[in-house]
C-alpha cells in the first residue's frame, strides 16, 4: 500500500470526528435529526478548522441512503462517491482559483437540473469571498431564487468580505481556531495509532507551529516522522522546523533580570552565529515576556496562554522578576525594535543595543509608592496623643499636611460628644471636621498610607447633612480618580465612621480655578526663606529633598 498522508488518511468521516468545533456540529446533526435542512450555509474561521471537511460530511449527510441523517452510513453509493470525490450531485468549486468563473457559469445551467441519483445537488464553494464579481452576479440569481433541491455550502476565511447577499440567505456557522492543547491532543492520538514517538514537549511544538491549523498540524507530524524517524524530541522538532529553543529565552531572560549584559550579548552572538533570524526572536521574546504579564494580571491565566505543563512551570519561576510596569515598557522597546528593524538598520546591532536597554533599565518606581513610602517613614511616634486629640485642635509636632490649612477656625469648635453610638447619624459641622482632619489623616495612615497621603492633599470645603465635600486643587484630578475608586470610598466611609463615630459620607471635587474660600488670603509680601529652618521643621520636606536629592529653591501658596 503506498503511503498516504497524514491529513489524508486522518480526515474525518463524521461529525463526531472533527476536532474541537462541537458548537457546530452539534447544532448540525441535531438539525439533520429533526429534518431542518437550509438550502444555504456559511461556514466561517481560520484555515485548516475543518470547513470544507464539514461541508463534505455535511453533503454525505444529505444525501445518504439514510439521509437526511447525522451519521452518514459512508457505504451506500452516495456516500462512497462523495468520499470519493467522484458524486456528479456534489460539485466543489475553489472560488480563488482561475477556474472560478467558468464553474459558476456551469453552476448556473446545471442548478434546474435534478440531481442524478441523490436526493440534493450541492455546491461547495471554497473562499467564496474571493469569488470575481461576474462569478458573483452569475451566482446571485440562483441565490435569490434557489431550487428546492439545491444546498449551497460556502466557507470562507474572511466572512467581513461575503457579500450581504450570501450571508442573508445562508444560516451561518463560525469554526474557531483550534488550541495548542485540543491540537496536540488530537496528534498525539494519530501518533499512536501510527507507532510514532513524540515527546509532549515536541508535540506542543508542532501544535503551537500550526497555529490552529488541524491540517498543517497533520502535515508537520508528517514531516516531523519523515525527518527524525519513529522518535521525534523537541530537539529534532527544533533542528527540522529551525524554531528557536524555548529554553533560550529563558535563559536570556534571567540574564537581563540579573542586569547581566556581557552574558546577555554573548547569548545574542550564539543566537546570531546559530542563523536564527533576528526578527522571529524579537516576535518570541515579545510573547516571552507577554506570557509574564499575564501570569501577573490575569484570574486564569492557563486559559489564555497556550502551555505544556512544564513550560508553565518554567514560566512561573520567572513571573516576579520583573513588575508589570517594566514587563510593559520592555514589550514596547521590543516592538519599537521590530520596526527599527524595517528600516534596515543593521538587525545584529539594533538587538545588541536593545539588550544593553533591556539589561540596564531601570526598574519602574509608582509615584503612589513613593507617596505611600513617604508617608510609612514618617511613622507615627505616639498614638495616644491622636486618641485623646480626636476632636481637638491639629497637635503642633505632627508634620503639617502640604496644602494650607485655616489657622484659626470661623467659629469654635463645639466640644466632642462625650457619648457616642457608632452608626447612629450625629451632626457634624465644618469646623469639626476641618479641625479633626489632620488626626484623621494620622488615625488612616496606619493603615493605608497611600490613602492617607492623597486625602492629605484634599481640604474640606463644607460640611452639609453630614456630607463632607473635600476638595482637591491643581493637578487633583488624578487624585480624585484614585480615592474614588469603590474600594477606597468603602474604606474612607468605615474609617470616618470610626474615627468620627457617626456616619458621614465624602464626596469629592476638582476646584481648578484654585479658589480656595477657606484658607486665609496669601500674604502679597515676598518671604525670604530660612532653608535651614524649613527643612528642620518639615519632616516631609526633608524626606523629599533627600530622597529626590533636591533643593529649595522657593515656596508658593496654593492660590498664587
Ligand atoms: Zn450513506
Amino acid at each position: 500500500m503506498s503511503y498516504q498522508v497524514l491529513a489524508r488518511k486522518y480526515r474525518p468521516q463524521q461529525f463526531d470526528e472533527i476536532v474541537a468545533q462541537e458548537h457546530v456540529t452539534r447544532t448540525l446533526k441535531n438539525a439533520l435529526k429533526s429534518g431542518r435542512v437550509s438550502s444555504g450555509y456559511l461556514f466561517t474561521g481560520p484555515r485548516g478548522t475543518g470547513k470544507t471537511t464539514t461541508a463534505r460530511i455535511l453533503a454525505k449527510a444529505l444525501n445518504c441512503i439514510d439521509g437526511p441523517t447525522p451519521t452518514p452510513c459512508g457505504k451506500c453509493p452516495s456516500c462512497k462517491e462523495i468520499i470519493a470525490s467522484s458524486s456528479l450531485d456534489v460539485l466543489e468549486i475553489d472560488a480563488a482559483s482561475n477556474t472560478g468563473v467558468d464553474d459558476i457559469r456551469t453552476l448556473r445551467e446545471n442548478v434546474r437540473y435534478l440531481p442524478t441519483s441523490g436526493k440534493k445537488r450541492i455546491y461547495i464553494i471554497d473562499e467564496v469571498h474571493r469569488l470575481s464579481g461576474s462569478a458573483f452576479d452569475a451566482l446571485l440569481k440562483t441565490l435569490e431564487e434557489p431550487p428546492p433541491h439545491v444546498v449551497f455550502i460556502f466557507a470562507t476565511t474572511e466572512p467581513f468580505k461575503v457579500p450581504e447577499t450570501i450571508r442573508s440567505r445562508t444560516q451561518r456557522y463560525d469554526f474557531h481556531r483550534v488550541s495548542v492543547g485540543n491540537l496536540s491532543e488530537h496528534l498525539k492520538k494519530i501518533a499512536e495509532s501510527e507507532k510514532i514517538e513524540i515527546d509532549d514537549g515536541a508535540l506542543f511544538m508542532v501544535a503551537r507551529k500550526a497555529d490552529g491549523s488541524v491540517r498543517d498540524g497533520m502535515s508537520l507530524l508528517d514531516q516531523m516522522s519523515a525527518y527524525a524517524g519513529e522518535k521525534i524530541t523537541a530537539q529534532s522538532v527544533i533542528e527540522a522546523l529551525g524554531l528557536i529553543d524555548r529554553q533560550f529565552y529563558f535563559d536570556y531572560i534571567a540574564a537581563i533580570a540579573a542586569k547581566d549584559a556581557s552574558l546577555a550579548l554573548e547569548m545574542i552572538k550564539k543566537l546570531v552565529d546559530s542563523g536564527i533570524e533576528i526578527p522571529e526572536f524579537c516576535q518570541g521574546l515579545a510573547d516571552h515576556f507577554r506570557h509574564l504579564l499575564i501570569l501577573q494580571n490575569a484570574r486564569e491565566p492557563e486559559k489564555l496562554l497556550e502551555l505544556s505543563e512544564s513550560e508553565m512551570e518554567s514560566f512561573q519561576k520567572q513571573v516576579d522578576y520583573f513588575t508589570s510596569g517594566d514587563l510593559l515598557r520592555m514589550i514596547k522597546i521590543i516592538t519599537d525594535m521590530t520596526i527599527d528593524l524595517k528600516s534596515g538598520i543593521d538587525p545584529r546591532l539594533l538587538l545588541e543595543t536593545n539588550t544593553l536597554k533591556l539589561a540596564t533599565m531601570e526598574s519602574t518606581v509608582l509615584f503612589e509608592d513613593i507617596l505611600a513610602h513617604l508617608s510609612e517613614s514618617e511613622g507615627i511616634e505616639d498614638e495616644s496623643e491622636i486618641e485623646s486629640d480626636l476632636f481637638g485642635t491639629p497637635a503642633t509636632s505632627k508634620p503639617a499636611p502640604v496644602h494650607p490649612t485655616p489657622e484659626n477656625s470661623p467659629e469654635p469648635a463645639p466640644p466632642p460628644d462625650p457619648i457616642s453610638i457608632p452608626g447612629e447619624v450625629r451632626a457634624i459641622n465644618l469646623p469639626m471636621v476641618q479641625n479633626s482632619w489632620p488626626n484623621y489623616i494620622e488615625s488612616l495612615k496606619r493603615s493605608n498610607p497611600m490613602l492617607a497621603a492623597l486625602l492629605a492633599m484634599a481640604e474640606i470645603r463644607e460640611v452639609r447633612d453630614n456630607v463632607i465635600t473635600a476638595v482637591f486643587y491643581n493637578a487633583g484630578g488624578t487624585s480624585k480618580q484614585v480615592v474614588e475608586k469603590p474600594h477606597y470610598m468603602s474604606i474612607i466611609s468605615e474609617s470616618l465612621r470610626d474615627f468620627f463615630k457617626t456616619n458621614l459620607k465624602v464626596k469629592f471635587e476638582v476646584d481648578l480655578n484654585k479658589k480656595n474660600n477657606i484658607a486665609p488670603k496669601a500674604s502679597p509680601q515676598p518671604e525670604k526663606l530660612d532653608t535651614e529652618k524649613l527643612l528642620a521643621e518639615d519632616d516631609r520636606l526633608r524626606n523629599i529633598v533627600e530622597r529626590f536629592d533636591g533643593e529649595v529653591v522657593g515656596r508658593k501658596k496654593v492660590e498664587d
